[in-house]
C-alpha cells in the first residue's frame, strides 16, 4: 500500500482527518497540544510540497448540534502556533463558508473546519455529507488513529470518495506499523504484559495475542480472579467471581498454545483501599483476611524484570497495582524500568491504551519506550483483533 510519502501534494488541496480532540481549561485554552503536534508531521509534508491543507477534526461531545464550547475556533490559535501558519476557520462543515475558504484557499494555507459533530450525520456515516466535503479537496489523507474505530464520515466514508488520492498520514501509519510489530512482524520472543483491572474488558485481548506471544505476563487486580480460580487465598482483592471459570480456560489456553503465562508471586497487601492504609508483603495465594493485593510484590518485580529483559518484543497494556496511589505505584515503576532497560537494549517496545499510556508520561518514560499509542480505543480494538473502519475504507 502507498504511504504519503509516495505522493507529491503541488497545487492540491488536501483534505486531512486529524485528532485534535484536545483537552482544554475553563477559559477553553488548550492545556496540552500532544494531539496537534502528533499530526504535525502529515500537515508539514503537504505544506512543503506546495499543497493547501483541510483540517477536519472533532471537540468533545457536543449533543445539540452547535454549541460554542466545543467551537474549533477555540483552539485555532494553537494550531497556527504549532504549524507557524495562521490557520483559517470555517464557521460550519460544509455549509457556504466552509466552502468559499475552502475555494479561496491558497497552496501554503490552512483551513480549520468546524467541529465534524456539530453536524449529526457525521456519526451517522452520512454519504450526502461525505459528498459535499469531498467537494472540498483533491485527496484525503486519515491520520485520526484516536477515531479509527469509528465508522464516520470522516474517518472511513470520505475514503470511497477517493479511489486513487488517499493515504494514511504518518501518524497513523505508525500506530499500525507498531500493532503489526506485536502481532506480526516483531522479533521473538515476544511478551505481552497485561495489566489492569478487570479480566472481562481484556479477555477478548488475552485470547486474540496468545497466538502471537511467546510471554504473558498478567498483573493488577486481573491477578485475583486466576489466583482465586487456582484455589489460592486471596482476602479482601477485587476479584471477578463469575470469571473463574474464564481464568482456568485461558490458563489452560496458554499451554495449548505453547504460551508461558507469568503471574505475580508475591504482593503488597493492604488493610484498606488507601495511601494511607498498613501494608505487608505476602505470597499471592495466601493473603490473610480482611487484607487486599494492592501492587506486586519484590520477587514478582525481579522476575517480570527478567521476562521483559530476555524479550525482543514487548506490548504493555495496563497498571500492575493501584499506581494512582504512590505506596502502590512501585510495581509499575519497576516494570516502567524494565521496559525502558530493554528498549535501550535494542528491543522493541510499545505502550498502549489508556491508563498505561498516562502512566509512561507522568513517570518520564515516553522517550524511553519505542512508541506510545495516542488511541484508546482504537488500540486496544486492533489488538483484540478487529478490523478498524477507518483502516478498512482505506483498504477498499
Ligand atoms: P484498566 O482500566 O482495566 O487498565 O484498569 C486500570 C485500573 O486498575 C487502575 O485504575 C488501577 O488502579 C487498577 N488496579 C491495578 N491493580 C489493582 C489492584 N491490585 N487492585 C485494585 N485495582 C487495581
Amino acid at each position: 500500500m502507498k504511504t504519503i510519502d509516495d505522493f507529491d501534494f503541488k497545487n492540491k488541496k488536501v483534505l486531512i482527518r486529524v485528532d485534535f480532540n484536545v483537552p482544554q481549561d475553563e477559559h477553553l485554552k488548550v492545556t496540552d497540544d500532544t494531539r496537534i503536534r502528533a499530526s504535525e508531521p502529515s500537515i508539514r509534508k503537504v505544506l512543503k510540497d506546495g499543497g493547501a491543507v483541510i483540517l477536519m477534526t472533532h471537540l468533545g461531545r457536543p449533543k445539540n448540534g452547535v454549541e460554542d464550547k466545543f467551537s474549533l475556533k477555540h483552539i485555532a490559535y494553537k494550531v497556527s502556533e504549532v504549524l507557524g501558519v495562521d490557520v483559517k476557520v470555517a464557521n460550519g462543515i460544509v455549509n457556504e463558508d466552509a466552502q468559499k475558504k475552502a475555494a479561496e484557499l491558497k497552496y501554503g494555507e490552512v483551513l480549520m473546519l468546524e467541529n465534524l459533530r456539530f453536524n449529526k450525520e457525521e456519526a451517522a456515516g452520512d454519504y450526502e455529507l461525505a459528498r459535499r466535503l469531498a467537494a472540498m479537496g483533491d485527496f484525503y489523507i486519515n491520520d485520526a488513529f484516536g477515531t479509527a474505530h469509528r465508522k464516520h464520515v470522516s474517518t472511513a466514508v470520505l475514503a470511497e470518495f477517493f479511489p486513487n488520492a488517499k493515504c494514511f498520514g504518518y501518524l497513523m501509519s505508525h500506530e499500525l506499523d507498531a500493532i503489526n510489530t506485536i502481532l506480526k512482524t516483531g522479533k521473538h520472543p515476544v511478551t505481552a504484559i497485561i495489566g489492569g483491572a478487570k479480566v472481562s474488558s481484556k479477555i477478548t485481548i488475552i485470547e486474540n495475542i496468545l497466538q502471537a506471544v511467546d510471554n504473558l505476563i498478567i498483573g493488577g487486580a486481573m491477578t485475583y480472579t486466576f489466583v482465586k480460580a487456582k484455589g489460592g487465598k486471596i482476602g479482601n482483592s477485587l476479584v471477578e467471581e463469575d470469571k473463574l471459570e474464564l481464568a482456568l480456560e485461558i490458563i489452560e489456553k496458554c499451554k495449548q498454545n505453547q504460551v508461558n503465562l507469568y503471574l505475580p508471586v508475591d504482593n503488597v497487601v493492604a488493610n484498606d483501599f488507601n495511601n494511607d492504609a498498613k501494608t505487608q508483603i505476602t505470597a499471592v495465594d495466601e493473603i490473610p483476611e480482611a487484607w487486599m493485593g494492592l501492587d506486586v510484590g519484590p520477587e514478582t518485580n525481579k522476575l517480570f524484570a527478567t521476562v521483559i529483559s530476555n524479550s525482543n518484543t514487548i506490548l504493555w497494556n495496563g497498571p500492575i497495582g493501584v499506581f494512582e496511589m504512590e505506596n502502590f505505584a512501585e510495581g509499575t515503576k519497576k516494570l516502567g524500568e524494565a521496559i525502558a532497560e530493554a528498549t535501550k537494549n535494542g528491543a522493541f517496545s510499545l505502550v498502549g491504551g489508556g491508563d498505561s499510556a498516562a502512566f509512561v508520561k507522568q513517570y518520564g518514560f515516553a522517550d524511553k519506550v519505542s512508541y506510545v499509542s495516542t488511541g484508546g480505543g482504537a488500540m486496544l480494538e486492533s489488538l483484540e483483533g478487529k478490523e478498524l473502519p477507518g483502516v478498512k475504507a482505506m483498504m477498499d
